[in-house]
């Protein structure tokens, strides 16, 4: 039994990238595999994306794509985040596609490494509101980011209208605008390419639905019960006692277990409140969650080395999020990837 056991299962990575290229009808699925895959791991992602069919990797860093580039020589691989004139040379040198947002970019880019014109269409972020009248040679692409894709149709639909408009003007660049939520709902937006992470790692962009039907969570996270001990009434467990907006009460002789996980390891302050399983019994989260523990009230005894479920298909991270106001991604992100805390399991 490990303090923090993450599992990932690349055979529901698989299908759900499979999935995504069915659904898009012939546009290429470009996997999305910045901030390790969202806490999923990079490189097996990667891996398993591109072998159901994925044709490109973006990542948000040089940093993040230099040990991509190394584990799939033959892969496209694009960084969508700015980048330094310090940068361009790494991305020259290791094949690593880039993309301009504004004229500084440009500047630097321009006739030096392939990149992609971030156009601006309503997210506000970065990008050009107008193209400029000429681009180099190297520009292989045209792109921008759906700010509502997940909720608002009209926006979708106003930001990918006049994205074609201002990308008719170079009609050779190869255009991509969706992320998962416009790949798997706007057909409009799919163009040459969509952008996928979420979707590829069964997190669904929808706050309406669990699972965007099709998708399969790919990871699973437990601990265990490490103590049980009962508290007495006016008791509180944790700190910051009972003054602490997260405070718990005993209102009568409570049995708590302790889970050895807490906020350093990904398990938020905010899921306060939520329920994990231990064994196969529904547990509130009670008191502050520290950085290495944290409390559960246990409705009936449990076994010392219980196994204790925190994410998976029996509870999926999308549950904690209606009680805590996270969202799936955010949670997934968050989880450690330090082996000195985790286990980290690919299962084929
Ligand atoms: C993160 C990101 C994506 C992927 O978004 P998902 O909703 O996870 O599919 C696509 N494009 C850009 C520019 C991004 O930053």
């Amino acid at each position: 039994m490990h303090r923090s056991e993450i599992t990932v299962y690349l055979d529901a990575i698989r299908r759900n990238s499979r999935f995504v290229i069915k659904s898009v009808d012939g546009s290429e699925l470009w996997a999305v595999v910045k901030a390790d895959a969202y806490g999923h791991g990079a490189e097996a992602v990667s891996r398993a994306a591109l072998e159901a069919g994925a044709r490109a990797l973006c990542v948000a860093t040089i940093d993040e794509a230099e040990p991509i580039r190394r584990a799939f020589p033959k892969a496209r691989v694009i960084v969508l985040g700015p980048i330094t004139p310090h940068d361009v040379g790494r991305a020259r040198d290791a094949r690593i596609e880039c993309v301009a947002h504004d004229q500084g970019s440009l500047a630097i880019l321009g006739g030096e490494v392939d990149f992609h014109i971030w156009l601006n269409t309503g997210m506000n972020h970065w990008g050009f509101d107008a193209l400029p009248s000429r681009l180099p040679p190297n520009a292989v692409g045209i792109m921008s980011h759906l700010s509502r894709s997940y909720a608002s149709p009209s926006q979708t639909c106003r930001q990918t209208e006049k994205f074609l408009d201002l990308a008719s003007a170079h009609p050779s660049l190869l255009r991509h605008i969706a992320n998962s939520a416009a790949a798997l709902r706007y057909p409009a937006t799919r163009l040459d390419a969509v952008r996928c992470g979420a979707a590829l790692l069964g997190l669904s962009p929808f706050p309406d639905t669990w699972a965007a039907e099709g998708l399969a969570p790919a990871v699973r996270w437990t601990s265990y019960l490490a103590h049980t001990r009962i508290i007495s009434p006016g008791e509180s467990v944790g700190y910051g006692g009972l003054i602490s907006q997260e405070n718990f009460s005993a209102s009568e002789r409570t049995l708590i277990g302790i889970v050895p996980v807490g906020y350093g390891d990904g398990f938020d302050r905010r899921l306060c409140g939520t329920s994990v399983l231990v064994g196969d019994s529904p547990a509130e989260v009670i008191g502050r969650i520290s950085m290495d523990a944290f409390a559960v009230k246990l409705d009936a005894p449990a076994m010392v080395g219980s196994p204790v479920l925190l994410l998976g298909e029996e509870l999926p991270v999308e549950r904690h999020g209606m009680r805590t106001g996270m969202f799936n991604i955010e949670l997934c992100t968050g989880l450690s990837s330090d082996h000195r805390r985790t286990r980290r399991i690919y299962v084929d």
